[in-house]
């Protein structure tokens, strides 16, 4: 766009600084989870588990919930992953992991809810995929079947129409229609509004056959960073119920991690998205909590939520000549993620605490004076004296080899200081 173009009208109302008011949308709940309306950003993962496989299934989603997955996916594919769902809810709730669990549903999720009306009872939202629900006459009936499972069970149902499975019927139909208009779009933007119209119409026939508008979620999924803001801006404008925000297929590492944060944060920061899933290719060996942390991160960057105290850290130069301080920003922010969970309940607010783990005395007593405490720790030729400031004064001076272990024992004790019990008794 040109600097002399006006901007599109659904940014307009994009305020100079901080994100817009979130878009209105309908609230839904889906457990004990509100998503919509003026409830928070809500964040979900999905396991890559079988589902088939209890033990694996089980130890996937709690660790999921543990790194604060507020909502878990999973494939529900067979008889035996439909089998399977209950047993998993059941043993999750013995172990006092109380996330909603939500099944995906490709093909024959009308046979397997069908078949088993414990999985169909057990869950707390269906995924359906209108590209996916049947093809030819059966579309229909079989996504009309889901909706009524739907009804029967009072779940809610998140209508999510991906890129790499659109409706190729719809899609041939409006491609066959653009041919007919005077000025034909380019095919890029009829399949974005097929893609579109396929969720839309899909909504519009769920309430059509009963179910509410407001246990319906949509989401329009696709892998291009700009094709996903096109999309969505034009969701949003074209509709009110609850968004699901998430890039399809995102990719591996940092290009997963970069192109989820590209895409989203822009949608996020003029109010468009309910709820957010980082779709990430795990590393090998890399655990699968890390999609979560990488949503709780952007939203806690952007200034939606809190999570977790977030560490500012210095990237390091040539003033810094050993790693010291990169493993103290580590070591920092690991221990205030391990102790969030206890914190969330003993030391609420918390989340809110920030801290500075820098490099060398150029910006690290003034990067410091701006956290809650932060730490400036020598570079090559300076005193080997790190001084520590708490609320922007400086405290004590750490010297020695126990500098990791005082300053998060500083941590800890500002922590009760502030969040304790006797210090939100006052
Ligand atoms: S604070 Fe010091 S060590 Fe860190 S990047 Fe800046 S100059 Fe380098």
């Amino acid at each position: 766009m040109s600097a002399a173009q006006p901007l599109p009208c659904h940014i307009e109302s994009v305020p100079s600084f901080g994100p817009a008011p979130r878009r209105t949308t309908r609230q839904v709940h889906i457990g004990g989870v509100a998503v919509g309306g003026d409830a928070p950003v809500v964040v979900q993962s999905m396991t890559n588990t079988d589902t088939a496989d209890v033990a694996s299934t089980v130890k996937q989603v709690a660790e999921l919930w543990r790194a604060g997955s507020e909502l878990v996916r999973v494939t529900v594919n067979n008889p035996e992953s439909a089998a399977a769902v209950p047993r998993i809810v059941e043993k999750l709730a013995m172990m006092g992991v109380e996330v909603p669990i939500i099944g995906d549903f490709h093909y024959n999720g009308h046979q397997l809810l069908a078949g088993e009306p414990a999985c169909a009872q057990a869950l707390a939202k269906y995924r359906i995929n209108p590209g996916n629900v049947g093809f030819g006459k059966k579309r229909d009936t079989q996504f009309a079947q889901l909706i009524e499972f739907a009804i029967q069970y009072g779940k809610p149902v998140r209508i999510g129409a991906n890129w790499g499975s659109l409706d190729q019927a719809l899609a041939t139909r409006l491609m066959d229609e653009n041919h007919l208009r005077a000025e034909p779009w380019e095919a890029a933007r009829v399949l974005r509004e097929a893609l579109i119209r396929s969720a839309l119409d899909s909504a519009e026939r769920a309430v059509e056959l009963g179910l509410p508008a407001e246990r319906i979620v949509l989401s329009c999924k696709v892998s291009g960073v700009q094709e996903l803001i096109a999309v969505y801006r034009d969701l949003a404008q074209r509709s009110d119920f609850a968004l699901h925000l998430g890039l399809t297929e995102a990719g591996i590492g940092s290009k997963g991690i970069v192109a989820s944060s590209a895409a989203l944060s822009v949608l996020l920061q003029e109010g468009i998205g309910d709820t957010i899933r980082i779709s990430l290719t795990p590393e090998p060996g890399a655990p699968r909590t890390q999609e979560v942390v990488v949503a709780q991160e952007l939203l806690q960057t952007m200034g939606l939520r809190a999570f977790t105290p977030m560490v500012t850290a210095c990237p390091g130069c040539g003033r810094t000549t050993s790693e010291f301080f990169q493993e103290l920003a580590k070591v920092v922010q690991e221990h205030v993620r391990a102790k969030m969970p206890e914190w969330k309940i003993t030391h609420p607010g918390a989340e809110n605490l920030t801290l500075a783990v820098m490099g060398c005395v150029v910006n690290g007593p003034g990067e410091s004076r701006h956290a809650d405490i932060g730490i400036s720790l020598p570079g090559t030729g300076e005193a080997p004296a790190a001084p520590v400031f708490v609320d922007g004064e400086k405290s004590v001076t750490l010297r020695g080899e126990n500098i990791a272990h005082e300053f998060v024992a500083l941590i800890d004790g500002y922590v009760e200081r502030r969040y304790g019990r006797a210090a939100t008794a006052i």
